[in-house]
């Protein structure tokens, strides 16, 4: 996602930071080593919390994972179609590494493009040895014995599945803040969306089984859940417990050593009043919601098949806002859609000014294989398209400065996740998700909750000043933000 409202943690990315889990490569498997691994990820957390997967299997396989290329024998890229221009960005990296295999390197081609494209991918890139789509993960490690024994175009491509990825080991790259998927695949049909293609039908995880990994995860000190779905509060238990999400959320809540529950990314047509209940009565849930809108235009909702109105979006709204705590609202918009008039665009800012959402993600319509909004008439060009989302992006700029210069002198508790260049300078979350710079002379405060004294901003990020104590734990004093 282009994200103005988030920031990706650099210091997260030293394997010495990084959290091993338990019988992982790191703390000394006894699987023999079999080769190296690099992969690299593009796309969104669903993607990023997938290859966190991938690697487990492979670690636990007895594969060792490499920072580079260079380095190593199976190169895997898992990828995002989710837009062309990602799409385009993995077959020039494709690109680059023609010649690799002649070196007797293996490249995989992993997610969304390989489920899209398929074999299509030999043909383009003759040097990729197998193209697996999601839904095929489970099969990945006969699929990569194949590619081992020296198979040359192995496919994993079903799509109709109903299972999930589930693996003995997942390598998570955050070693406080844990992605969880809790559903996989969509079944709604967003006119303009690859998802339901790319990542097959809607399959909710065994709640007794995402209950028993967050429970072994707080005991490797991780104190952060996320829990995943394209639609995430669309997620229907399995089991014979048939936990509601809300009833999901508050039992997360209640392990041990879980300080904070996060969820993304909410439909608004399945966004109940039960989970704002949930959030007032249980703190460690925390206080954000994204729930994207896509439009401020009924019209064009419905030619989105979005399922709901402009009205019903803002009741969901007003029932968030509602709520006892105040809870920070995210969206995504599409902007050019086909059709979209001036007027109905207008719509959209309009909306942006009704909700003052504390963060937009923002996209040009980009055509999608086998959508039907692809052969949909009314294409918006493309220097209109960049107008509006630049209109789009100013005004919520002016929302968001406006909205940040309010909180000066309030006080957050703060989860410390990185470490700034400059002296005494650290930077964390927000139970809200705000991203909090915070200066303090303490010599160590990373996966800390801390309190924040906020004294000015950015323009995407608070600052401020550490008040009270260090904590482990959730701090003594009620949660101001
Ligand atoms: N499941 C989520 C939902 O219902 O909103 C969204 C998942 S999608 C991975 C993330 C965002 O990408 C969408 O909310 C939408 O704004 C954007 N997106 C999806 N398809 C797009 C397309 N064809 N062109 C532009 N943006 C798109
Ligand atoms: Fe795509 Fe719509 Fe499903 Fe979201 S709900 S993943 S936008 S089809």
């Amino acid at each position: 996602m282009g994200n103005t409202f988030d920031i990706r943690l650099e210091s997260l990315a030293n394997p010495a930071l990084r959290a091993p889990v338990a019988g992982s490569a790191e703390q000394g498997s006894a699987a023999p080593t079999r080769g190296t691994f690099y992969l690299e990820t593009f796309g969104c957390q669903m993607n990023e919390h997938d290859s966190e997967k991938v690697a487990g299997l492979l670690l636990a396989r007895g594969y060792q994972q490499v920072e580079t290329v260079e380095a190593a024998g199976l190169i895997l890229y898992n990828t995002c179609s989710i837009r062309e221009k990602a799409a385009q960005k993995v077959f020039s990296r494709l690109g680059e590494y023609r010649g690799l295999k002649g070196d007797g390197k293996k490249i995989a081609v992993l997610g969304c493009v390989a489920q899209q494209e398929g074999e299509d991918i030999f043909t383009r890139a003759p040097w990729v040895s197998l193209v697996c789509g999601s839904a095929s993960y489970r099969k990945l490690p006969e699929l990569l014995a194949q590619v081992e024994a020296g198979a040359q175009r192995v496919t994993g491509l079903d799509n109709d599945t109903d299972e999930t990825f589930e693996t003995e080991m997942t390598r998570r790259d955050n070693p406080w803040r844990a992605y969880l998927t809790i559903i996989e695949g969509c079944d709604k049909s967003c006119a303009y969306c690859v998802v339901p293609f790319t990542r097959g039908p809607e399959r909710s995880r065994d709640s007794n089984r995402i209950l028993q990994e967050l429970k072994q995860l707080a005991d490797f000190g991780y104190s952060e859940v996320q829990f995943l779905g394209q639609t995430v509060n669309s997620y229907s238990d399995p089991s014979a417990r048939k936990m509601k999400f809300s009833e999901l959320l508050i039992a997360a809540a209640q392990v041990p050593g879980i300080l904070r529950v996060r969820f993304t990314t909410s439909h608004p047509r399945d966004f109940t009043p039960d989970i704002m209940e949930a959030m007032d009565a249980h703190q460690a849930i925390c206080n954000h919601v994204h729930l994207p809108a896509q439009s401020g235009s009924t019209r064009v909702l419905r030619a989105m098949q979005r399922s709901y109105s402009r009205e019903d979006y803002l009741e969901k709204i007003s029932l968030i806002r509602a709520a006892k705590r105040r809870t920070a609202i995210t969206t995504d918009i599409i902007v050019g859609f086909p059709g979209e008039t001036a007027a109905e665009f207008d719509d959209t800012l309009s909306l942006l000014d009704a909700v003052k959402y504390d963060g937009v993600y923002s996209f040009k319509y980009s055509p999608r294989p086998n959508t039907p909004a692809a052969t949909m008439a009314g294409a918006i060009p493309d220097d209109e398209q960049s107008r509006r989302l630049a209109l789009l992006q100013e005004k919520q700029r002016a929302i968001q400065a406006e909205t940040l210069q309010r909180f000066t002198g309030e006080n957050f508790e703060v989860h410390v996740d990185g470490k700034s260049k400059k002296e005494n300078s650290w930077y964390g979350h927000s139970s809200c998700n705000r991203v909090v710079s915070l200066n303090s002379p303490h010599p160590d405060l990373l996966g800390k909750y801390v309190n924040v004294r906020v004294t000015g901003c950015t323009a995407n990020s608070l600052l401020g000043e550490h008040v009270v104590g260090v904590s482990g734990a959730v701090l003594a004093a009620p949660e101001l933000d």
